[in-house]
């Protein structure tokens, strides 16, 4: 998979380095290049901002630099698929991900400031698919931490990153036998730590009353932590509906 991503703050880029993701770009698994907006200025003061018309507080990103970065790094008719962090697009998922992984190219464009002037969109939108994307209800100060969130849950869906492809299947959201359902707790050796032993069942070896005992927890997990995945979930059976009581 190819990943190109423009910011006013590559150096913000430094942890796609370290770890999975790392191991995977020198692996040739992912070829992610980071690229400064202000290549993409004229001005002695490289300047990508400018103030809002119709006024208001902050400043905008300038059409100008977005349109021949994303000229020069997807020249038409070359179609990435782009997508833009913003807290207003459309919440990005496992489903999502798992989209994004099935994608040869993606390319990343980071807001600063108030945003990007919306004009880059419309055009973009009329040569390349594009998504505006959330991270969540919440307002960062730029699109890099959303970017860096996105490309780690994308790459370690692709084939070869992770050595276990079951920690995948296996992962809160994962489409699946446990759809919609958070992972529950988990354990590691020692058996006993602090006075606190593993549930006895994981000792068991009895591998279906260890796949009950999971759900049962994911379960009970989901509906402490997340009611409205509960109120979505579809196919309970009778022990579910009292394991939820
Ligand atoms: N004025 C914008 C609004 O209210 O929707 C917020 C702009 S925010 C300060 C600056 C940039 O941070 C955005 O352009 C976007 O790239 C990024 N950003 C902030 N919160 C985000 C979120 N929850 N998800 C994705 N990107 C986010």
């Amino acid at each position: 998979m190819r990943i190109d991503i423009v910011s006013i703050f590559p150096e913000y880029f430094a942890p796609l380095d370290v770890s999975l993701l790392g191991k995977a770009r020198r692996r040739g698994l992912v070829d992610v290049t980071v690229h400064d907006l202000r290549e993409w200025t004229h001005d002695r003061h490289r300047t990508v901002d400018d103030t809002p018309y119709g006024g208001g507080p902050g400043m905008v990103m300038k059409p100008e630099p977005w349109g021949e970065a994303l000229d020069t790094i997807a020249p038409p008719p070359v179609t990435p698929r782009l997508v833009v962090p913003t807290p207003s697009g459309r919440p990005f998922t496992q489903a999502l991900a798992v989209e994004y992984a099935a994608e040869p190219w993606l390319l990343f464009a980071c807001g600063r400031y108030e945003g990007i002037d919306s004009r880059v969109v419309a055009a973009a939108r009329e040569r390349m698919p594009v998504d505006e994307v959330g991270i969540g209800d919440y307002v960062l100060a730029g699109g890099e931490v959303a970017v860096l969130v996105m490309v780690e849950a994308v790459s370690r869906l692709l084939p070869g990153v992770l050595g276990n492809l079951d920690s995948v299947t296996d992962d809160s959201f994962a489409p699946g036998a446990m759809e919609t359902l958070l992972e529950g707790p988990i354990y590691t050796k020692p058996p006993v730590w602090r006075d606190r032993p593993v549930p006895e069942v994981l000792l068991s070896g009895n591998h279906g009353a260890i796949a009950r005992w999971r759900r049962d927890q994911a379960l009970r997990r989901t509906a402490a932590h997340r009611p409205d995945l509960v109120a979505r979930l579809t196919g309970l059976d009778d022990h579910d509906r009292r394991v939820l009581r």
